[in-house]
């Protein structure tokens, strides 16, 4: 792909697929895991790598059709900087997705994760006090109805958990 940017570009492009390596075996285990709040990672489009790898097409894309050279004679084209634009899909590819919370992905101040693990549980649904904990507030009405789900398996392994829900998955 043509695109204007000079040196500054291609060290940030250097730094960004330096990580992929590092990022990619962490990613790969992503799929099969679910956090202790018993969201499938799966589930999520960035577990899932489904935004990450939209951003890489899309990469794909722009090159192939060579979009940058044509894009200024149509409306509103010439005001789009391509090599933010590919610098942004770059950064996307390689960071928007998560590893996963059992590889250190998952937000960074999760109360779910951070009690579940200082309880020594894999999921809460092996917690006497699932009922009326309120770590899941934060998630608003998902939290209630990831409470729900995780209530009514109590008593399954987190493998057996896993495999259930991804059955149910579409
Ligand atoms: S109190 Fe129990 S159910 Fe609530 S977040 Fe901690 S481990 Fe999970």
């Amino acid at each position: 792909m043509r695109i204007p940017g000079g040196c500054h570009q291609a060290e940030e492009y250097k730094n960004i697929s330096s990580n992929v390596h590092f990022m990619d075996e962490r990613l790969n285990s992503a799929e099969n895991q679910a956090g202790p709040c018993g969201i499938l990672c799966g589930s999520c489009p960035l577990g899932g790598s489904i935004v990450a790898e939209s951003a890489s097409r899309t990469r794909k894309h722009i090159t192939e059709c060579d979009i940058p050279n044509w894009a200024p004679f149509v409306p509103g084209g010439e005001a789009i900087d391509w090599a933010a634009v590919d610098l942004g899909l770059a950064w996307m590819e390689t960071y928007a997705r998560c590893a996963g919370c059992e590889n250190g992905g998952g937000p960074p101040d999760c109360t779910i994760r951070i009690c579940a693990r200082e309880k020594g549980y894999d999921l809460c649904s092996s917690c006497e006090e699932l009922e009326g904990c309120t770590k899941f507030e934060w998630l608003r009405d998902q939290g209630q109805m990831i409470k729900d789900r995780l209530n009514e398996n109590r008593g399954l392994s987190k493998e057996e958990y896993i495999k259930k829900m991804t059955a149910k998955m579409p």
